[in-house]
């Protein structure tokens, strides 16, 4: 009887949320709280309880954004972030590695990787699962320096074929957890793009591309979370590229951040904030493969970088633009099936 309720529930639910696109509830797989100036994130929780409530985020995945190095004052892991979940079950999934394995990665050289460092590397990832993370995140393969993300945004670039990398990928699908990795695409050698800054990125950018490809062949069970499509900073990830890759590996996944429309076509809305049509087709084209990822910084007053109240308003107007089904599935359903999420009940207010 309970389960027949609770189905009919479901079901005016779905229905509803098909009739109008606002009522559908979203998954963002992935934000941050902010480390910068310092930490305090049981205010960034509250902030961010009080944001996904009001648009309608049913439940977001928090981890640490990528580091380079350990720099004590803002670094932080799943240890640090865990508490939203306990304190939240059916609103937050922690993903582990974004402070620890990352710099792990950008420290070790390729060839200095012995048995030992394996053993360590692997220590920490399988600590990480123990404690209860959904993935391994944020992780970084290029990430390049913003000036839009203050004077702080390093740049740092490891080999997407590093053999920790590798390993990260056999012990994700051991585990059957994805990787959200952020990765600047460079398809082949090029000049950094103007709107960026050298020092402190390179002038001259190299390749990665085939690197990040032997990467997703490496072990087709590691399912890689692209992060940051529709909107990234070296126009790299046109529709076409972003068909190639999807089409080549099965194992990608991607999320959007769609902070502005523009006029390139590496943007998925146009400056009007509807979608193209390029991307439309590519959505549909391979429905089961996109997520929702804002990348905002939750601090104790509000979302402080990463993505704007215009971000988190064009995630909502992506979904409105979709036809219904598939609507649902990059709104949430594709991010409950990949991380295996239980999000709760609509929120009362
Ligand atoms: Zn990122």
């Amino acid at each position: 009887m309970l389960n027949r309720v609770l189905g009919a529930l479901v079901l005016c639910w779905a229905g509803m949320a098909q009739a109008q696109p606002a009522a559908i509830p979203l998954v963002d797989t992935h934000m941050h709280f902010e480390s910068v100036p310092q930490m305090n994130f049981h205010a960034s929780l509250a902030i961010a309880i009080k944001e996904m409530n009001r648009r309608n985020i049913r439940m977001s995945l928090l981890m640490s954004p990528p580091r380079a190095s350990f720099y004590a004052s803002i670094n932080h892991d799943i240890e640090d972030l865990l508490f939203a979940a306990q304190a939240h079950p059916d609103r937050f999934a922690v993903l582990g590695g974004g402070g620890s394995l990352t710099i792990m990665i950008n420290e070790t050289r390729p060839e200095a990787v012995d048995e030992a460092m394996r053993q360590k590397f692997r220590q920490r990832a399988e600590r990480i699962i123990a404690l209860g993370g959904v993935g391994f995140g944020e992780m970084f393969i290029q990430h390049l320096s913003l000036p839009a993300m203050g004077p702080g945004h390093a740049y740092s670039s490891v080999p997407a074929d590093h053999p920790l990398l590798l390993l990260l990928a056999d012990i994700a699908a051991e585990h059957d957890v994805p990787i959200d990795m952020h990765f600047d695409m460079v398809p082949q050698d090029m000049p950094l793009p103007p709107i960026l800054k050298s020092p402190p990125n390179p002038a001259q950018l190299q390749a990665n591309r085939a690197a990040f490809e032997r990467l997703l062949a490496h072990n087709r069970k590691a399912r890689i979370v692209w992060s940051h499509v529709g909107f990234e900073p070296i126009n790299t990830r046109n529709p076409q590229v972003v068909t190639e890759m999807l089409q080549a590996h099965p194992n990608l996944y991607m999320s959007f951040r769609l902070n502005r429309g523009g006029p390139r076509n590496t943007m998925a809305l146009e400056p009007s904030g509807q979608l193209r049509g390029g991307w439309l087709a590519l959505v549909q084209a391979f429905p089961d493969r996109f997520m929702l990822g804002s990348d905002a910084f939750y601090a104790p007053t509000g979302i402080s970088r990463g993505s704007s109240a215009e971000g988190m308003d064009n995630l909502r107007g992506l979904i409105e633009q979709l036809p219904p089904e598939l609507a649902l599935q990059v709104a949430s359903e594709n991010a409950r099936r990949l991380y295996k999420l239980k999000p709760g009940q609509p929120a009362a207010n």
